[in-house]
C-alpha cells in the first residue's frame, strides 16, 4: 500500500460485520475462561491483553498504522512524546550508560535527557549536529547505548543527516533513535535512511487537531542486538521477571525491543495512551497525507512573504532555497519538509512580544504543528528553563519566533501577519 492508502486502512481489518471504524476498547481488564490462559499471557508465551497498563486493542490497532506508514517492524503508542523518547532510551541505557545526542532537539526532550535522565545515572554527551566527523567520533565512549536526533528539530528547524549520525552509530554497535515528529512519515521515513528506532510526540501533525497528547515508538527491526549482546544485556539475557525470557532470542529483530518495551517499561511506568485519545488519533491519522502537503505548501509561501518584509531580520525554513538546510531537506523530504517556520524581528525579543499580541489568525499557544496556526515565544515559555547559552546551543536565540502555518487559506494567514507588523 501506498502511504495515502495506508493512512486510512492500515492497522485495522473488520471481519464480516465488524465496526467499520477501529473499536474503542474502553475497558481496563479483559476475561479468560481459566488461570491458565492468563498464566502464558504473563509468561509471554502467548500474545494478547490483560491490563490497559501495559496494552489495550485500540492502541494497538492505531501502534500497527503508525508502524506501516514508518515502515516498521512493531510499534507501541505511549502517553506523550515525552514518554516515548523517555522509553525509547531507557529501554536499552540504564545507569552508569551514555548516550550521544544532537544538541538542537526539542527543549523538553533536552531537559529530559539533561536534567532528569541524568539524574537517573544516565550520562549525556551533546553534539552540534554539524559538528565534523571527528567530534562526533569523539563524543562515543565505551558506555555509549544510542544516538539520538530529530528528522526536524523543533523549533531550530535543523535538518539532520540521518544517514551520517546512522553510519557513526552502527560502527560503534549501538542504535539511531530518530524523533520523526516534525516530518511525520509522510515526508521522511528514517528508517529507509538507517534509523533503528523512531519517535513520534503525535500531539503534532498524527492527531493534527489539538485534542489529544500522545506518543509513539516503532522499531525498523534491523538492529542486530545479539551481534553487539555484552552491550544490551536486557535485550539478550534472560529477564527474571518473565521466568527467564531472552527478547532478543524469543522475539527477533522485528520484536524483541517493542515487546521488551512493553512487557518491562508500560508494566513499571504505566504511561500508556488513553483508547480514547488512540481514537482521536487515529482519526488524525486518516488525513495526515492530506494536511501535510496542504501545510507544507502554506508554509513556503509564507516563509516567502516574510523573508521579504522590511521589518523582519531573519527567517529559517527548510524549504527556502537560500536556507542553510535547503539541500539536506531536498535529499531526505523532497516533497516537503513541515509547517514550521521560525524567524526573528529587526526589534529583537521586545518587538516579537509585541507582534504577537497583534495577531489574530495566529493565536499564541504552547503548541506547533496542527491544524490551527499558532505562534510561541519559546524563549519566554517551552525554553524558559535554558540558559542563554543552553538557548543558542540549541538554535534557540532568544528572539525567535516559532510560527506553526496551519491549513487555513493562506491569504488570511499572511494578510494577520502583515497588520500585525504594520
Ligand atoms: C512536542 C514534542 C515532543 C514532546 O511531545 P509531548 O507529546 O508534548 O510529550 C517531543 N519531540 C518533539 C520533536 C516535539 O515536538
Amino acid at each position: 500500500m501506498e502511504r495515502e492508502t495506508m493512512c486510512i486502512q492500515a492497522g485495522y481489518t473488520p471481519k464480516n460485520g465488524e465496526s467499520r471504524m477501529i473499536p474503542i476498547i474502553q475497558s481496563t481488564t479483559f476475561k479468560y475462561d481459566t488461570s491458565e490462559d492468563m498464566g502464558k499471557l504473563f509468561d509471554l508465551e502467548a500474545s494478547g491483553y490483560f491490563y490497559t497498563r501495559l496494552q489495550n486493542p485500540t492502541n494497538d490497532m492505531v501502534a500497527a498504522k503508525i508502524c506501516a506508514l514508518e515502515g516498521g517492524t512493531a510499534g507501541m503508542l505511549t502517553s506523550s512524546g515525552q514518554a516515548a523518547n523517555f522509553f525509547s532510551i531507557f529501554n536499552i541505557a540504564t545507569c552508569g550508560d551514555h548516550v550521544v545526542c544532537a544538541s538542537t532537539i526539542y527543549g523538553g526532550t533536552f531537559n529530559l535527557f539533561n536534567v532528569t535522565m541524568r539524574k537517573m545515572g544516565i550520562d549525556f554527551t551533546f553534539v552540534d549536529p554539524d559538528c565534523s566527523d571527528e567530534e562526533l567520533e569523539n563524543a562515543f565512549k565505551p558506555n555509549t547505548k544510542a544516538v539520538f536526533g530529530e528528522t526536524i528539530a523543533n523549533p531550530a528547524l535543523v535538518v539532520f543527516d540521518i544517514e551520517r549520525f546512522a553510519n557513526a552509530a552502527h560502527a560503534h554497535g549501538v542504535p539511531l533513535i530518530v524523533d520523526n515528529t516534525f516530518a511525520t512519515p509522510i515526508n521522511c521515513r528514517p528508517i529507509e535512511w538507517g534509523a533503528d528506532i523512531v519517535t513520534h510526540s503525535t500531539t503534532k501533525y498524527m492527531d493534527g487537531h489539538d485534542t489529544s497528547v500522545g506518543g509513539a515508538i516503532v522499531d525498523g527491526g534491523k538492529f542486530d542486538w545479539m551481534a553487539h549482546a555484552d552491550k544490551f544485556p536486557g535485550l539478550t539475557t534472560p529477564d527474571d521477571s518473565y521466568h527467564g525470557i531472552t527478547y532478543a532470542e524469543k522475539f527477533g529483530l522485528g520484536g524483541a525491543f517493542i515487546t521488551k518495551c512493553t512487557a518491562q517499561l508500560m508494566r513499571d511506568f504505566g504511561s500508556i495512551q488513553a483508547p480514547m485519545n488512540a481514537f482521536f488519533l487515529n482519526l488524525g491519522l486518516e488525513s495526515l497525507a492530506v494536511r501535510m502537503p496542504r501545510h507544507c505548501e502554506n508554509a513556503q509561501k509564507v516563509a516567502e512573504y516574510l523573508q521579504g518584509h522590511e521589518k523582519v531580520a531573519w527567517v529559517t525554513y527548510p524549504g527556502l532555497p537560500g536556507d542553510k538546510y535547503y539541500e539536506r531537506a531536498r535529499k531526505y523530504m523532497p516533497n516537503g519538509t513541515c509547517g514550521v517556520i521560525s524567524f526573528g524581528l529587526k526589534g529583537g525579543r521586545a518587538a516579537a512580544e509585541e507582534f504577537m499580541k497583534k495577531l489574530k489568525v495566529a493565536m499564541i499557544a504552547t503548541h506547533v504543528a496542527d491544524a490551527h496556526t499558532c505562534v510561541l515565544h519559546p524563549a519566554n515559555s517551552t525554553h524558559r528553563q535554558l540558559t542563554d547559552e543552553e538557548l543558542i546551543a540549541g538554535g534557540v536565540g532568544p528572539d525567535l519566533i516559532r510560527l506553526s502555518v496551519g491549513i487555513e487559506n493562506v491569504n488570511d494567514i499572511i494578510a494577520d501577519l502583515e497588520q500585525a507588523l504594520a
